[in-house]
């Protein structure tokens, strides 16, 4: 898709989960009530297939007056951490500005879900079984081959809520037994060839401690976590069409749910080029030390996007843009570029930064005078209004914006050749200096008083533009520039460490940056004129300035 047409693809259209939504409000199934949430694990911090999720539950909750739960799907006492729920209830306030912080941890309804479980013992739907793990996995059956029955599957219900109640207080060790569901062994679905639905762990858990020693598994408790929020749609990834059908089966099978119980829904996963997704990955490069840290502004983890300089608005944009579907795709990162070049251009501030800096020195201007020229803060948006910037004898330019040996068609400086300083004064090369390897350390011009920008000059055009920055007052700055993580498409999760790209980020030292740089706020975004848009970085201190590059001016990069 070419840059142009973003942001209109989609944004009227309706898309598929609506339409179920429609068709169910046509029915009255829900009682006009929709109502989303999105279930992360707390085991790693959240990327940007996490935001596609986000914003997708989030706006069809607000889109239909709803509401929109986070609820931490922690099950799991193994992997998951408080660290984890921070940064997590960090990233959806920032997608999400005006959502009301209505947060539910699953492992808050422990007592519910083991309550369901002796329902379904009591139905004849659940029992004990004494296999282990591998002989389970043996009596599984193929895809082609159905399954066996556990020898234990004709337990009467008595010793089946024996069992499970000794279970639950710790009189087995772990992998002793588990709860399975009784569902059917020849089932074509492997999932619903009965289900382990509680296993034993002796772990501690970072909401309930050491309440429990058996823990539900993910395909229970999710379907119940839904229905005891009374969510409509439950909206996920396509991986779990095929665990769908247990999903079905438990809701209807507990007295509290069948009424109305929640829909799944599933959607398709974002991938992006030149990126590795999925948590367990991110993890590997942080846990190695591939990046620093989870927010390395190369990774793309919602805490390492808003370092970068993203904002929320570009990403709900994008999201927006890309649209939901059912067909698995990866879309182009240059999507998520335009989405923040199109919403930073006219917001951010244009100002001059000289990232490889030589000196131009203006031989007839007086040595000890300053002047304060004029400067549109963007001239895409006069609301951002002007601002005055030193002007000296002394100013830094960009080390290419001189040639001593021009080729053709080379429009800046060059000896003999004139070009406009911005904002400032038509200068024209007289000479240059060298030092004793050969490389240009000054530039030497004179300047035309009569040619002061904003002055009406109109006596004579020159074809090339610098920009600049007076030497005398400008800041040292450091800026980050970064490139894609993944140099090719041809990684995997067998070999991405190995494809990283080597230089995903390269620091630059001594820029020169506008003096009003020292006294904006980390986080502060600009665009640098003719190099990108970029960032204050919260590694910035008073004499040594950082910024990050969010993204260059063009879709691609060098
Ligand atoms: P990962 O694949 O990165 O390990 P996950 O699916 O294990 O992620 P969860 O915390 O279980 O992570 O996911 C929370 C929600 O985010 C789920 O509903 C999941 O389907 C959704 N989700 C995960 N990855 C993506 C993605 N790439 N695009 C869209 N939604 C995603
Ligand atoms: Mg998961």
């Amino acid at each position: 898709m070419s840059d142009n047409n973003l942001g209109e693809n989609n944004r009227e259209s309706v898309n598929f989960i609506q339409k179920i939504i429609n068709e169910d409000n046509l029915k009255g199934t829900y009682n006009q009530k929709v109502h989303t949430r999105f279930p992360p694990e707390p085991n790693g911090y959240l990327h940007v297939g996490h935001a596609k999720s986000i914003c997708l539950n989030y706006g069809l909750a607000k889109k239909n007056n709803g509401i929109f739960n986070l609820r931490f799907d922690d099950t799991n006492p193994v992997k998951e951490d408080d660290s984890f729920v921070e940064s997590i209830i960090k990233d959806v306030k920032w997608l999400c500005p005006d959502w009301e912080e209505v947060i539910f941890y699953a492992s808050n309804y422990f007592e519910k879900m083991y309550s369901y479980a002796v329902e379904l013992i009591n139905k004849g739907l659940a029992f004990v079984d004494d296999l282990s793990a591998d002989e389970i996995r043996d009596y599984r059956g193929t895809l082609t081959e159905p399954g066996k029955m556990s020898p234990y599957r004709n337990r009467t219900i008595e010793e089946n809520l024996f069992l499970f109640e000794k279970m639950k207080n710790g009189e087995f060790k772990n992998g002793e037994k588990v709860l399975r569901a009784k569902i059917d062994m020849s089932s074509p679905n492997i999932n619903m060839r009965d289900p382990v639905i509680y296993r034993i762990l002796h772990e501690k858990h970072h909401n309930t401690g050491d309440n429990w020693c058996i823990y539900p598994m993910y395909d229970y408790a999710h379907p119940i976590e839904d229905a005891i929020e009374g969510i409509t749609h439950s909206i996920c990834t396509l991986e779990f069409e095929d665990h769908r059908p247990f999903y079905d089966w438990l809701l209807n099978n507990l007295d509290d749910f069948k009424k109305a119980p929640t829909k799944q829904i599933e959607f398709a996963k974002l991938f992006l080029t030149k990126t590795m997704m999925g948590k367990r990955y991110l993890k590997r490069m942080v846990e190695e030390n591939y990046v620093d840290g989870w927010d390395d502004p190369r990774m793309p983890t919602i805490a390492a996007l808003r370092r970068r300089g993203y904002t929320p608005e570009s990403i709900n944009n994008f999201c927006e843009a890309i649209g939901v579907s059912k067909a698995q795709s990866v879309v182009d990162i240059s999507m998520l570029e335009f989405a923040i070049r199109d919403d930073l251009s006219p917001k951010a501030p244009r100002t001059m930064a000289v990232l490889d800096p030589i000196k131009l020195i203006i031989t007839n201007y007086p040595e000890d005078k300053v002047e304060y020229v004029e400067a549109e803060n963007n001239s895409d948006n006069p609301e951002l209004g002007n601002r005055m910037i030193p002007f000296c004898r002394e100013v830094y330019i960009e080390r290419d914006d001189f040639m001593e040996n021009p080729p053709k068609k080379y429009y800046r400086l060059f000896p003999g050749n004139e070009v406009r300083l911005r904002n400032a004064y038509f200068v024209k090369c007289e000479n240059f200096i060298k030092d004793e390897n050969g490389n240009v350390i000054e530039v030497h011009c004179t300047y035309d008083p009569e040619t002061k920008s904003g002055t009406g000059f109109t006596g004579r055009k020159v074809k090339g533009t610098l920009h600049w920055v007076s030497a005398k007052h400008s800041v040292d700055a450091e800026v980050r520039l970064y490139d894609y993580m993944m140099e090719e498409e041809d990684y995997d999760k067998t070999n991405f460490l190995e494809k990283l790209n080597p230089n995903s980020k390269i620091v630059v030292k001594n820029c020169k940056v506008e003096p009003t740089m020292n006294d904006c706020s980390i986080g502060s975004r600009f665009q640098f004129l003719r190099h990108g848009f970029f960032i204050k970085d919260q590694d910035s201190r008073n004499d040594n300035l950082v910024f990050n590059r969010i993204v260059s001016l063009k879709s691609s990069y060098k």
